[in-house]
């Protein structure tokens, strides 16, 4: 069950998500001449401002850069004066997460895949009710884009969340899927279709090695000290949610890139490969996340 005073929290952290997403918006359409570093970082200073903290790193995907892409310290690739430029902000109030996603098409050859993009997810949003199959959400995504000769992304799906877990088990996928479970009360999930373009794979594939996102996969002392101690801080900051080594370098300084590819190494640590389409061509996406709050379907992030 979902307390009145969890929802609230969701509610806030969707208001919030909501918000920070607009700001992001704003910088990219304005086509001031930002990096990607920079952008992250005004959005995730505006979470905090907003009372919120961020439940994951800001990944900004362009083009076929599909997810896990966050900007890292001195890095300076600026926004493309052309593309398709994906915002994905997390955040959480006291680890009760809002995940939500939107594409801003930089030219006019992209603002169709965006508009379906866009029906793609409110159709889905529209399905969700206690007792559906998720298959049939996935159903849905995938014959709205077909319809428009667009593909949904099929390896790449919403999730389940739960307090400071944002990959809470059950999946929503973007095609049909056969026997998938069904939509329970007091559930809440981040629904988010990806679409590329009809001659792509509609597949995407990991970029090996490059990790920029990490978050504790076990909880067991290191027998180093120092490695131990910056362990400690990364469970104490961001519990089990995702963290990029670029929130600790204002505390480490380069050790901090150092210390946590090394946890990673160890196996401490999770990390998730930036994802491309296998293709090469630009990805779309959509997110929301919504609460089953008994029969009710609350989208916090609208
Ligand atoms: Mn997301
Ligand atoms: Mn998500």
């Amino acid at each position: 069950v979902i307390t009145e005073e969890e929802l609230e929290k969701y509610v806030r952290a969707g208001r919030i998500a909501k918000a920070a997403l607009e700001y992001g918006v704003g910088i990219v359409r304005s086509r001031r001449r930002v990096t990607l570093l920079e952008l992250a970082e005004m959005i995730e200073r505006k979470i905090v401002e907003l009372g919120g903290r961020p439940a994951f790193p800001c990944n900004i995907g362009v083009n076929e850069v599909a997810a896990h892409y966050t900007p890292l310290g001195g890095e300076e690739h600026y926004l493309p004066e052309e593309g398709l430029v994906k915002i994905d902000v997390g955040v959480h109030v006291d680890g009760y997460i809002a995940d939500t996603a939107v594409t801003v098409p930089l030219s006019s050859e992209y603002s169709e895949i965006v508009e379906v993009n866009r029906e793609v997810l409110e159709k889905m949003i529209g399905a969700v009710r206690v007792g559906v199959r998720v298959g049939e959400l996935g159903r849905i995504a995938e014959e709205t884009a077909k319809k428009h000769g667009y593909l949904t992304i099929a390896n790449l799906t919403g999730h389940l969340v739960d307090r400071y877990n944002l990959h809470a088990g059950k999946h929503i996928p973007n095609v049909w899927q056969f026997l998938s479970p069904r939509i329970e009360r007091f559930e809440v999930y981040a629904i988010e279709p990806f679409l590329t373009f009809g001659d792509a794979s509609g597949y995407v594939k990991e970029i090996r090695g490059n990790v920029r996102i990490y978050s504790i996969s076990r909880i067991k002392r290191e027998k180093d000290r120092r490695l131990e101690q910056l362990r400690r801080e990364i469970m104490a900051r961001y519990n089990k949610l995702p963290f990029t080594p670029r929130w600790l370098a204002s505390e480490y300084g380069e050790d901090a890139y150092r210390g946590v590819e090394e946890l990673y190494r160890r196996g401490a640590l999770r990390g998730y490969p930036v994802l491309v389409e296998r293709n090469g061509r630009p990805v779309s996406q959509f997110e929301h996340t919504v609460v089953i709050y008994g029969d009710e379907v609350i989208v916090t992030t609208a």
